[in-house]
């Protein structure tokens, strides 16, 4: 049984509870969702539900997942997207920029959650967004040094926003999600969720964060009106801006090239087109291998498996040279090719 005190934060139940978690493919906002209403729902008895939606099924696409309930048990008569959250938790803080609309709804009666080393008196928001409360808990940082799910972390964070759940029902509940994970696994995620409850900051908004341009906010208060045209896909490549960076959870595969004999194996196994190579008569098979475009890496590290030198290795995702995250490099030497 996982046992866990609250964080100091005391804040006053609530009846009714609207959750929205935004996120990155593959980050666990889904399970996360499921964990928090199985907790509401099947430990505390309150009504509710939740469903996520998802991009393409593929890593690096947007997921929101939603948890709705009634801690005075009215009955939930709606399934559809949650607007007005009264909880918000972005997976990723690179998202803030990348997708403004996640703070679609949020007003004074919001609190808001981000994976992120800042402190939450760092982050800018987009104008006429004022939560209540912004808290940030380095999860990514968390998830790399213990190996435990960025979601399980996220999870010890949330739960002292939503004090309608008791520590007993989330730890009911957490115990048998994991119940199938190895010893270590298990252990790995224990200490994430534990570190999740204890790191994070957190702090009351102020007004004077409005910096991001309003226009880049879409709020679609009436439906019909505004809503984005269907059936159309409007951003062909249906990932983030067409970058995975947010989908690495903290590692990245790293180049040494004075190992790199240029034979392409992982080029072969990459599955987004990460590598990136200029003619050259001289060596290899006439192809050099110059880098990796880490904007569209994504950390599965097959590359890294099929190398039959070590040129390449699993590093930090701040080893990364900042000259080889500056994608225009990369840019510029694939359109003289
Ligand atoms: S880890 Fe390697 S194979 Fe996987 S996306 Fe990144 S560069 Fe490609
Ligand atoms: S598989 Fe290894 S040696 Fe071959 S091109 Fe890639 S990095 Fe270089």
């Amino acid at each position: 049984m996982w046992f866990f005190g609250r964080n100091k934060l005391q804040f006053s139940k609530r009846e009714n509870v609207a959750i929205r978690l935004e996120a990155i493919g593959g980050q666990g906002a889904n399970s996360a969702g499921k964990i928090i209403a199985e907790a509401a729902i099947l430990g505390e008895h309150f009504t509710g539900n939740h469903f996520s939606s998802f991009g393409s099924e593929k890593r690096g696409t947007p997921v929101k997942s939603y948890v709705r309930f009634s801690t005075v048990r009215k009955p939930i008569r709606t399934a559809s997207a949650i607007r007005t959250p009264d909880l918000l938790v972005i997976f990723h803080e690179f998202m803030m920029e990348s997708h403004p609309e996640i703070f679609e709804g949020v007003g004074p009666h919001t609190d808001v959650l981000i994976n992120s080393k800042k402190n939450p008196h760092e982050f800018q928001f987009p104008k006429g967004v004022h939560p209540r409360y912004v808290a940030s808990v380095p999860a990514t940082e968390i998830a790399v040094k213990t190996g435990s799910g960025l979601n399980t972390i996220m999870l010890g964070a949330i739960i002292s926003f939503i004090p309608e759940i008791t520590s007993e029902h989330l730890g009911q509940v957490i115990q048998s999600f994991f119940s199938k994970l190895s010893p270590e696994g298990k252990a790995a995620n224990q200490i994430g969720f534990e570190k999740g409850l204890h790191s994070f900051k957190v702090k009351t908004a102020k007004p004077d964060q409005d910096r991001l341009e309003p226009s880049s906010v879409t709020f679609p208060h009436f439906g019909y009106v505004n809503a984005p045209i269907g059936g159309v896909i409007t951003t062909p490549g249906n990932s983030v801006l067409k970058n995975h960076e947010a989908s690495r959870k903290g590692t990245a595969p790293l180049l040494n090239r004075n190992e790199c004999f240029h034979c392409g194996q992982c080029d072969l196994v990459c599955p987004d087109f990460c590598f990136v190579w200029r003619k050259n008569p001289d060596v290899g098979f006439g192809a050099e291998l110059l880098g990796i475009d880490y904007q569209y890496c994504k950390g599965c590290q097959k590359c890294i498996e099929v190398c039959p030198v070590s040129a390449l290795s699993l590093g930090k995702e701040e080893e990364i040279p900042q000259s080889e995250k500056n994608i225009s490099w990369v840019k510029n030497e694939k359109s003289k090719n």
